[in-house]
């Protein structure tokens, strides 16, 4: 039995909280975690010696302890510079905040706040009061409800109002949005039957019409957030569904996705439905994120007719769904500057969107220029991203770094995301991709230092 000595060297749980290094540990983490850790570890050594037939030495077994209780003990959600161009990036977080938004979700997360209490009269508020009156007045709508995102606005939305009854949509609408979630999937979690309408491609009114019966609750409209279907399409306006539902005494329910309060054509976009228009148009509740075009924190965002948004607000899945003091801060702060005029000025992602392409192509420039021959500028497209805007794309002017090695490249991503902090580019072919219309000026130093080490490294210079 040649692995039996090996498992007599195996130091005790002891031994390795007496080194100095774990006691130090000890002082400085939960001391109950620690010792958590070294259990795992000890019984980690059994394991390998049993599998391979050796041990890692006493000091590796330490320095990966020390390691794991410095990991498990830093943050993990950091900062990343978000070079990609792509302006709303589900997996860099979505819309960055403004400056006044961030500091008002600080704000309200030091100490107490007025959330729920109405200061003038001493008695109980809602914290719908900090958001709604500002959504009315830039929806046209009656009434407004804030919940945690626009997926569980849908879902409260038709679990209060059309569980057990049927919900006509579009065949052509029954998405999936990304990350799992279709709208079939959550309207059948809420209870509602789904009718779907209609081809893929084509819808017309009488398809509605022929569909309606004594158990339909609602009609429903989709934005094709993330799709476009080209070529011999039809599809019904939510005009023409409002006026077929006012025949039939059925409200139309809008999920415009992204959704925004300015005119993205503006920009040389592709329309992204208003939500004023939508409001004007009819719609009986319309539903949108907070933190896609809008450009504020994750929030669900519920327009419309008062009596129904009144049912809303009082169905208990709205509390299941609420939104926190944070993001109401963030939230309101956000609309502010719709408010104020300064949207555009403000809002990161609105900022980024109305960027000049000459100012991009002047900061373009100047990285190519710090970078040296491995960079140059050449022309690209950022996208708006994020379930908006399907297609939407804006010319813009990348610096394509290209390392001396054709392989190189993934080397070069790979220590940018690895830097501090991180730094995210796009790699097309040989050349990694930097977009400086997503990076935010007072960034700008970190992501050139950064690429500057990272090239050095991979010519293997000091
Ligand atoms: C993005 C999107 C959703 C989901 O919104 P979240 O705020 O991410 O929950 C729902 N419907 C449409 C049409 C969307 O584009």
């Amino acid at each position: 039995m040649i692995g039996q000595p090996a498992f007599r060297q195996i130091p005790g749980v002891d031994e390795v909280l007496c080194d100095r290094r774990v006691a130090e540990l000890c002082e400085a983490f939960s001391r109950q975690v620690v010792v958590a850790i070294v259990r795992r570890h000890l019984a980690g050594i059994r394991e390998s010696i049993a599998s391979e037939g050796r041990a890692p030495t006493f000091e590796a077994v330490v320095s990966s302890i020390v390691a794991e209780a410095e990991t498990m003990g830093s943050l993990s959600l950091r900062p990343v510079i978000n070079a990609t161009g792509v302006i709303l990036h589900t997996n860099l977080g979505r819309a960055p905040l403004s400056a006044e938004a961030r500091m008002a979700a600080e704000l309200a997360s030091w100490g107490y706040n007025n959330l729920e209490l109405d200061l003038e009269s001493g008695k109980r508020g809602s914290r719908q009061d900090h958001v709604e009156r500002i959504l009315c007045e830039l929806s046209g709508a009656e009434a407004a409800l804030v919940v945690n995102n626009n997926a569980s606005a849908v879902l409260l939305a038709l679990t209060a109002l059309a569980r057990r009854k049927e919900v006509i949509v579009s065949r052509g609408q029954a998405v999936e949005i990304g990350g799992g979630f279709r709208i079939p999937e959550v309207m059948r979690e809420s209870g509602a039957r789904l009718v779907e309408v209609g081809t893929t491609n084509c819808s017309y009114v009488e398809d509605y019409e022929r569909a309606i019966t004594s158990r339909t609750a609602a009609l429903m409209q989709v934005h094709s957030s993330n799709f476009k279907i080209a070529g011999f399409t039809h599809t019904v306006s939510l005009a023409e569904l409002v006026e077929l539902g006012g025949r039939h005494s059925l409200p139309v329910l809008d999920d415009v996705g992204s959704g925004c309060f300015i005119d993205t054509t503006e920009f040389g976009l592709d329309p992204e439905p208003r939500v004023q228009d939508s409001i004007a148009a009819g719609a009986a509740l319309v539903f949108l994120s907070g933190d896609k075009l809008l450009g504020g924190p994750q929030a669900g965002i519920i327009l419309g007719r008062g009596e129904l948004v009144g049912r809303l607000k009082k169905h208990p899945l709205a509390r299941a769904v609420r939104i926190d003091k944070a993001r109401v801060a963030a939230l309101s702060a956000t609309l502010i500057h719709y408010i104020r005029g300064e949207a555009l000025d403000r809002i990161p992602v609105l900022r980024f969107i109305a960027t000049p392409l000459s100012e991009i192509e002047v900061r373009a420039e100047r990285w190519a220029q710090s970078l040296g021959k491995a960079a140059a500028v050449v022309p690209g497209e950022s996208v708006v991203g994020g379930g908006s805007l399907p297609g939407g794309k804006l010319p813009t002017r990348v610096v394509a770094v290209r390392p001396a090695k054709k392989s190189g490249v993934g080397m070069l991503a790979s220590l940018l995301r690895q830097n501090t902090p991180p730094v995210v580019g796009r790699v097309e072919k040989d050349a990694l991709l930097l977009d400086p219309r997503t990076v935010f000026p007072e960034e700008e130093e970190d992501l050139l230092a950064a690429v500057r080490r990272a090239i050095a490294r991979l010519e293997g210079r000091p």
